[in-house]
């Protein structure tokens, strides 16, 4: 039942899952990646082996989980799904593990935020397919040894930096996700609304990609709330007319940044050059600390608005004259 909960927990709603794709062709971007694995993925079906561990690392709604579902429909295995923190004994694991079969995929999201006690008993089972389970305590404890299919781990993690090393390594793949250009996200936002069965104009869709912090599940968040805009005015499509008015209305600017990334860049074009601390910043937005790390600052760095430095995080030259050439401030909200 856990399973299901997580599922239920992570909002994977049947809009989401109606629109999550399952073949590399719908699967747009991330072409390295794709190329890689598909490669990786013919050759241990050719051997007849599962496929080796893989660690997918980038911010959230990039596609992780969906490519690990891709994965396994290419690879004929059964996929589980969970997330670290709700792995909590070791009987938990030991649950997962002793029911998988042979090939099978354990895709564990949020993988740096095991515990160290679950990840000691995750190596063995990684590396020699083996578990290893300490059954009572003191003089009288047993370890137990319970040999287990050979299973492919899909790790997710928005910090790699905060895997442990023998963790990391354990992986025989790692794979960076990129963010997605404007075009890309606009063949996302295009190949939804077919499935959606409201068509968007060219213009219409390139311009919710344009807003959607590179992000696949922010543009398809955003088309879903254009098409509510364009339902009501009884619009057979979406226009670009539509998309603007849309978009504007829910506070997204014409670069993509929502009101926390402008939260943002205004504090430190306010700070004038000098560096800002991650906790000051934190208490200024109201906002914690490890969201700004994993989710506002990777698209603003990505896209050369702030750096980071030793002594903190600056606003770039590109931060200072957008805001000078004004409209951000005033214009838009
Ligand atoms: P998290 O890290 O929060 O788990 P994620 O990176 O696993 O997020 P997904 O849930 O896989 O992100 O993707 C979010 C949504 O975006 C899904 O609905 C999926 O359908 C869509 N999506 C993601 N990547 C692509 C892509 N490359 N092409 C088309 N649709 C995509």
């Amino acid at each position: 039942e856990r399973m299901v909960e997580i599922e239920r927990f992570e909002g994977e709603g049947s809009y989401e899952m109606t629109l999550r794709p399952s073949t590399w062709d719908e699967y747009i971007g991330q072409e390295k990646i794709k190329k890689n694995l598909r490669v990786f993925i013919e050759a241990s079906k050719k051997r007849g082996e599962a496929l080796d561990h893989i660690l997918f690392f980038g911010p959230p709604g990039l596609g992780k989980t969906t490519l690990a579902n891709i994965i396994s429909t290419q690879m004929g295995a059964n996929i589980k799904t969970t997330a670290a923190p709700m792995i909590e004994k070791a009987g938990d694991l030991a649950a997962l593990l002793t029911n998988i079969e042979e090939g099978d995929i354990l895709f564990i999201d949020e993988i740096h935020r095991m515990s160290p006690a679950i990840e000691e008993i995750l190596y063995p089972a990684m590396e020699d397919f083996r578990l290893d389970i300490i059954i009572g305590s003191g003089p009288a404890a047993q370890t137990v040894k319970i040999d287990l299919p050979r299973f492919t781990l899909i790790g997710a993690t928005t910090r790699a930096g905060m895997l442990s090393n023998p963790l990391r390594e354990r992986f025989g793949m790692h794979f960076r996700m990129q963010f997605y250009t404007p075009e890309e996200l606009g063949r996302i936002v295009t190949q939804a609304s077919h499935k959606l069965e409201k068509r968007s104009q060219k213009d219409a869709a390139i311009e919710i990609a344009r807003r959607s912090r590179g992000t696949p599940r922010i543009a398809l968040r955003l088309l879903r709330r254009v098409r509510d805009f364009a339902e009501v005015e009884d619009e057979a499509e979406i226009t670009l007319k539509r998309a603007r008015y849309a978009l504007d209305e829910l506070g997204v600017n014409n670069l993509g940044f929502d009101e926390q990334d402008i939260r943002l860049l205004e504090l430190l074009v306010s700070a004038k050059n000098k560096p800002m601390g991650l906790s000051t910043i934190s208490a200024a937005l109201s906002e914690d600390e490890g969201t700004i790390e994993d989710v506002l600052e990777p698209y603003l760095i990505a896209n050369g608005y702030i750096e980071r430095t030793a002594r903190g995080r600056i606003a770039t030259q590109k931060s200072y004259e957008h805001f000078k050439l004004g409209g951000m401030k005033e214009g838009l909200f």
